[in-house]
């Protein structure tokens, strides 16, 4: 059978390594089930020599001055931008999600984080401090970089969380083996080919392919100096376990069940929209997504009629049409748990149902071209006088599918939106900016909107607090996971402070 796309192959020394593996597997497009490209798992041996040709870059990437570093990755922005079209294709392929979203989106941030981090650095973002400490003495900074990172990304923003993670990487003079999500690398020999086309040099950005035991690999190697991870709680904790071994600096990106807050004087069609927003966009496959609803009881019932009205512009459909603003779900295997999520809400935590379900949607035999059938659709569900006991409430369902529950009073509300080991995002909607900032303050979450859900541009510092994660990435703090410091105190004055004088 002929697959869509080329095989992808492990990418270092500066070129596809059709050598570097013994097994593979395939790549499945989630809207017909139907396989698109066979990925070559990676051997321990060409994963250390992805290793190597990084440490062999290492040198000369780190002494490149910024400023040039910054025009390669300039490059680098400039190609992606030029080639969004044909990247959002091969992102909607991978990951299901429609064109209108990929295109609009996924590279697009991309790019933007990419060039962030490259005027950053060419700007004088690698600058140290210095402090005066004296007339005599100064004490000044500089930020060096770390070495060989390894980069392990989540499926659901490939390209994005590729270049988030690569683009302050490589501007602050460090090298990247990177590995996608074995659902979705169809992105990241593509993004090596692009770095490499704009003068990135060989070994300083390598693709390696495969699962959770090439990523484990890569994580514990001793000549890795940093791990950024992007993905599940659970995974976290052991990549994060496996690095402090080797007191590896690390960056976790992890899930989350944030609260989206509806105040009692909010305008409730923005804060449908904003609830739309955090649980549909991307079929509920956003880490940021604010699940657990909260709505005062006096507007519960004004709130649900508008939502399921807005629901109707849902529109799943052939994922390539520009109409289309809602895909299939990534996979089987997590069509499988977002189902028995649906399901266990109707039967074990009896949840009231308001749409959705668990059925398959009508629409595959009605609306859409017949090789639909056996891909990954689920209906958009939402969920109604739902409490905070419930498993649907408490767990991360990464669907698209949200629970509502009521409260009656602000300190109420805090208290149950923070009662949750996770502590990724949150939002509120109010028109009363001083209550939504007191309320904002009060929540336990890293990343916080107002009258507003989802948007994440380079400027704004993004990491989970409690369980969702450590570190940030993006925005000025973005950088500053990517270096190690050196303080200097330079004392002129002659004399070194001594226990050590003759009495
Ligand atoms: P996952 O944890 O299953 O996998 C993530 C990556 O880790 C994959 O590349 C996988 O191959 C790799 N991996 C698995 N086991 C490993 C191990 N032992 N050592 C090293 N690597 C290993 O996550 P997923 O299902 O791909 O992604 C969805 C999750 O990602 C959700 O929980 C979502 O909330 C989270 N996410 C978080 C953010 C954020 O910025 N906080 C962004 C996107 C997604």
């Amino acid at each position: 059978m002929t697959l869509p796309y080329a095989p992808r192959f492990a990418f270092y020394d500066g070129k596809l390594q059709r050598g570097s593996s013994t097994s593979s597997f395939q790549t499945i497009d989630p809207a017909t089930a139907e396989p698109t490209a066979n990925i070559h798992t990676t051997t321990p041996a060409a994963i250390d020599a992805a290793i190597a040709s990084a440490q062999k870059a290492f040198p000369a990437w780190s002494a490149t001055p910024a400023i040039e570093r910054a025009r390669i990755l300039q490059r680098a922005a400039a190609l992606l931008r030029a080639r969004n079209d044909d990247l959002a294709r091969i992102e909607t392929r991978d990951t299901g999600k429609p064109f209108s979203e990929t295109s609009t989106v996924d590279v697009v941030t991309g790019a933007d984080v990419l060039e962030y981090f490259a005027n950053m650095v060419g700007g004088g973002g690698m600058n140290g401090e210095t402090t005066q400490l004296r007339p005599d003495a100064w004490v000044y900074t500089t930020k060096n970089s770390l070495g060989v990172c390894a980069g392990i990304g989540a499926w659901n923003y490939p390209i994005q969380i590729a270049l988030w993670k690569s683009a302050p990487c490589l501007a602050a003079g460090n090298c990247m083996v990177y590995k996608p999500s074995e659902f979705t690398p169809l992105h990241s020999t593509v993004l090596a080919e692009i770095y490499a086309e704009a003068g990135v040099p060989a070994g300083v950005f390598n693709v390696i392919q495969g699962g959770g035991e090439v990523g484990a690999y890569l994580t514990q190697h001793p000549s890795i100096a940093k791990v950024s991870f992007t993905g599940q709680v659970s995974t976290g904790a052991k990549v994060a376990g496996s690095a402090a071994g080797g007191m590896k600096y690390v960056t976790m990106e992890l899930g989350g069940k944030s609260p989206c807050i509806i105040l009692p004087d909010a305008d409730i069609d923005q804060a449908v929209d904003g609830a739309m927003m955090a649980n549909f966009f991307s079929t509920g496959q956003v880490c940021t997504n604010g699940t657990r609803v909260f709505v005062p009881e006096t507007i519960k019932a004004e709130f649900e009629k508008r939502l399921l009205e807005k629901v109707q512009h849902i529109r799943a459909g052939d994922v390539l049409d520009s109409n289309t603003n809602f895909g299939p779900l990534v996979s089987k295997p997590h069509y499988e748990k977002v189902l028995s999520y649906i399901r266990h809400g109707i039967q074990q935590d009896k949840a009231k149902l308001l749409c959705g379900g668990p059925e398959k949607p009508t629409w595959l035999s009605s609306h859409y071209d017949k090789s639909y059938a056996n891909g990954y659709w689920v209906q958009p569900t939402i969920f109604t006088n739902c409490t905070d006991d419930m498993k649907i409430v408490q767990e991360e369902i990464f669907g698209p599918v949200m629970s509502i529950l009521s409260y009656k009073t602000i300190d109420e509300v805090v208290a149950r939106a923070n009662a949750t080991k996770m502590g990724l995002a949150a939002g509120v909607f109010t028109n009363n900016l001083n209550l939504a900032h007191q309320v904002v303050a009060k929540l336990e979450a890293g990343i916080t909107w107002i009258n507003t859900w989802g948007e994440s541009p380079a400027e704004m510092s993004v990491g989970g607090w409690k369980m969702s994660g450590v570190g940030v990435e993006n925005g000025r703090k973005g950088l500053e996971a990517w270096v190690k410091n050196k303080s200097t105190l330079v004392e002129m004055g002659g004399a070194v402070p001594t226990v050590f004088a003759k009495l």
